[in-house]
């Protein structure tokens, strides 16, 4: 935040406001008081001259009285000396003009003594002869512009019947105001040290008020930063002050406010990365606004490439929805995120998100990868399917066989045995596929039911081959390639038995047209590799990797009508793999079959392995 600069600053604005409150003050005294002064000094002056007038007319009137005659020389030089014996205090001229208004005497200003006898018409003069009027009044001295107080009195005779002469008279009243020039200086001097002590006053006023607000603004700067720590020092206990306290007590507040959702936010932050569901929350339009990093690995992308952008863009939700406020509270649907080489199937679970007023605010979708939870549950059902299926089969034929039996065929001596015969066979494969779905199921319990014991393998093998070499078909022939040396592997030997016969049977079964059956075992690092290879119907590429799957079968019929059951190799993998080796196969289409099997080898040093 930038500086308040000091002309925009409330100091300049309070001391402004001093000085202008001082001014319009100094400015009402000051003029109420001058003006009430010169009214004052005019009035007394006005008096003064008025008075002394009344008394030199008064004299006058004595004289006027007792020298009759206008033109008389000693009442001229009477009355001349009448004036000259005046006191002139102010009085700036002083003329006598008789009742033919003609000048008898005159003293001071301009004039001279030469303009005695001569006729004067000035109108105030002639006023107070013909009319006894006095009316003085303000005038300027058209020289020096002097304010001078003029007027004439005529001087009457003491019973008031004539009027003897006229006196006029000038006064300076440049005195006044000067005075009050004086006054008003002292006024002004006054009132500029009145305004320089204010604006110093203003300023150390204005700054007990502004200093605590900087400070506050300083200390709201640094709270703003995330920074709590520091407070206000509260000076007094005034506006400000409290000002001041309710600031800290606000500090004090938001630190704790502001500790408790850091603790919560690194609660939720720390609960969202470690738990292993994807969390997607967005505001109320959808867009994408916090992604944790398990959602970020289900859908393939990080947060800063999907953050602010649509929810169901990115769950490709654009197809089913128009909106995302057709998203409901605990709504859940599951969307299919395969790609070519790895089926992704993700169950996102919907909730909505009220602000304190119950109004949504956003959304908050949890993902779980189900690829394997649907993976199991589409195997059970097909599982559950492909049972029903096998045992229906074996159960129709021999109902169909039975019902011809119970229709008469029983007393056919011929075709009676030959039906009983189909019958058991179907019975014996509903019980080999009942006992292996009972062995399969025992494996799935982790109920293995192995009874392990050091056996040495290649003795073990040679044995399990001679049994099928006593019943060999002529046009098949068997080539042993079996390791010289003794290889003793930790294994339950009826359930190893159990996989090699099984193999064995099939290279045989699928060889319908003979062939060399080779049976190998080599050693690698410390595992035991055994090989049994055909050269048989083989079977497609792509369905190598299937036939050790629960009752997949290439070719359904020809295996069904050979007796199998479909679960032969499934149970062989089982079992293997509860011996911690591992079982594959490698088949060419009409070429022949390879079916590969490792077991660990017992580690001779350690004598027993476990
Ligand atoms: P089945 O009882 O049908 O033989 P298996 O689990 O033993 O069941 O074998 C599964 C399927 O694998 C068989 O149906 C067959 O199609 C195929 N298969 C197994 N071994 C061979 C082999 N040596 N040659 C060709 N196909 C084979």
């Amino acid at each position: 935040m930038k500086k308040v600069g000091f002309f925009q600053s409330v100091r300049l604005k309070f001391t402004l406001v001093y000085i202008l409150l001082l001014l319009l003050g100094i400015q009402v005294i000051g003029s109420y008081f001058v003006g009430q002064l010169e009214d004052q000094l005019k009035s007394n002056f006005e008096e003064s001259i008025d008075g002394r007038m009344r008394s030199l007319t008064y004299s006058l009137q004595n004289t006027f009285e007792t020298e009759r005659g206008d033109s008389d020389p000693s009442l001229q030089s009477e009355v001349q000396s009448l004036i000259n014996d005046f006191d002139e205090n102010d009085i700036h001229k002083l003329q006598v003009v008789n009742s033919s208004s003609r000048i008898i005497a005159t003293d001071g200003g301009d004039f001279t003594y030469s303009e005695v006898g001569k006729k004067t018409n000035d109108a105030k003069i002639l006023r107070a002869l013909i009319y006894g009027e006095s009316t003085p009044e303000i005038m300027q001295h058209p020289v020096s512009g002097d304010r001078l107080w003029v007027g004439a009195i005529p001087v009457t005779a003491s019973n008031g019947d004539e009027i003897y002469a006229a006196v006029y008279f000038e006064a300076n009243m440049s005195n006044i105001y000067n005075q009050l020039q004086e006054i008003n200086n002292i006024f002004a001097q006054g009132t500029i040290l009145a305004i320089t002590v204010t604006a110093l006053l203003g300023i150390l006023v204005a700054r007990t008020i502004t200093r605590p607000l900087s400070e506050m603004r300083r200390q709201a700067q640094i709270m703003a930063t995330g920074d709590f720590s520091q407070k206000v020092t509260v000076h007094a206990n005034d506006e400000i002050g409290q000002l001041g306290d309710t600031f800290n007590d606000l500090n004090d507040k938001l630190r704790l406010s502001q500790a408790t959702t850091e603790g919560e936010r690194k609660k939720l932050s720390s609960v969202l990365s470690n738990m292993s569901d994807g969390v997607i929350a967005t505001d109320r339009l959808g867009a994408i606004t916090l992604m944790n990093a398990p959602a970020s690995k289900l859908i393939g992308q990080s947060f800063e490439e999907v953050q602010g952008q649509s929810l169901l863009d990115i769950l490709d939700l654009t197809d089913q929805m128009n909106d995302i406020s057709e998203i409901e509270t605990g709504g859940s649907m599951i969307i299919d995120f395969s790609s070519e080489d790895q089926p992704l199937l993700i169950k996102a679970n919907f909730s909505v998100v009220e602000d304190e007023h119950e109004e949504m605010d956003g959304f908050i979708t949890v993902l779980s990868d189900v690829t394997e939870q649907e993976r199991v549950a589409q195997e059970r059902r097909e599982f559950v399917s492909n049972v029903s299926h096998e045992l229906r089969t074996p159960l129709t034929t021999m109902r169909s066989y039975l019902e011809a039996l119970t229709d008469g065929a029983w007393e056919d001596k011929e075709i009676a045995p030959q039906f009983l015969g189909v019958a058991q066979n179907e019975t014996d494969r509903m019980i080999r596929l009942v006992n292996d779905l009972l062995q399969l199921s025992k494996m799935d319990r982790k109920d293995t039911g192995l009874f392990k014991e050091k056996v040495e393998f290649t003795g073990h093998f040679h044995h399990v081959i001679d049994r099928f070499d006593m019943h060999r078909k002529e046009n098949i022939t068997f080539n042993r390639e079996l390791s010289e040396q003794e290889l003793f592997v930790w294994i339950d030997k009826d359930k190893i038995t159990q996989v090699l016969d099984n193999i064995i049977s099939n290279a045989i079964k699928y060889s319908p047209e003979g062939g060399t059956i080779t049976f190998r075992t080599e050693t690698r690092r410390k595992q035991l590799l055994v090989s049994i290879s055909d050269q048989g119907l083989g079977m497609p590429a792509n369905t190598v990797d299937k036939i050790f799957d629960r009752f997949y079968r290439v070719d359904k019929a020809r295996s069904r009508e050979m007796g199998g059951t479909g679960l032969g190799l499934a149970i062989a993998r089982e079992i293997i793999e509860s011996h911690h080796g591992q079982i594959w196969a490698h088949s060419k289409e009409g070429k022949g079959t390879t079916i590969f099997f490792t077991l660990p080898l017992i580690n001779q040093k350690r004598r027993k392995y476990k």
